[in-house]
């Protein structure tokens, strides 16, 4: 398997499968990288978010891409940063989890990922990263079809934070 980095916009990346969003449990859309990717992905992302109608904390939920040259979208929705006793890092671990359970399921062999709870909803991003890493390679254990996890890190702290797990 290969786990890399990457600094930037993960809307770029036109190499994998699916791009994976930080989206809220409504499936809404809203700003940060779920903005981001409704926005390049057009209205029809919004609407296919729409019938379906939400997702859990910790569950991650499949669509198209719209506009985007990709052929999935998929969105998992982290926890909020609340102290971390409220099961913050079981619930981002899953997250992380079921994203590679569900690309797996459709056949998405490659995938980028962003740094899942660590912009609005507060996660220490130091800490989210040894999660994100961890139970990202462990999923493609359990699941070989997914051969390539690309991590999309915004800005120099948050990239340093992975690069350092890594
Ligand atoms: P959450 O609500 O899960 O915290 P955010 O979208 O607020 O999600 O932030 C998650 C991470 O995504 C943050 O590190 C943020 O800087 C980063 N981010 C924002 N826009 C983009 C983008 N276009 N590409 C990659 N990462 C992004």
């Amino acid at each position: 398997m290969t786990l890399t980095l990457h600094r930037g916009d993960i809307t770029t990346d036109t190499e994998v499968d699916a791009l994976v969003t930080a989206a809220n449990s409504g499936l809404r859309g809203g700003g940060g990288v779920d903005g981001a990717i409704h926005r390049a992905a057009g209205p029809a992302l919004l609407a296919e978010c729409r019938r379906i109608g939400g997702c859990a904390v910790g569950d991650a939920v499949i669509t198209g891409a719209g506009d985007l040259p990709v052929r999935h979208v998929i969105h998992t929705v982290g926890p909020v940063w609340s102290g971390g006793g409220h099961g913050e890092p079981a619930l981002l671990a899953s997250a992380h989890r079921r994203t590679v359970e569900v690309a797996a399921a459709h056949g998405c062999a490659r995938i980028a990922l962003p740094a899942i709870s660590c912009g609005v909803y507060g996660y220490p991003v130091e800490q989210a990263a040894a999660i994100a890493v961890a139970s990202t390679r462990e999923a493609m254990v359990a699941h070989p079809e997914v051969v390539e996890a690309r991590f999309w890190l915004f800005d120099e702290r948050t990239y340093a934070a992975f690069s350092a797990v890594l």
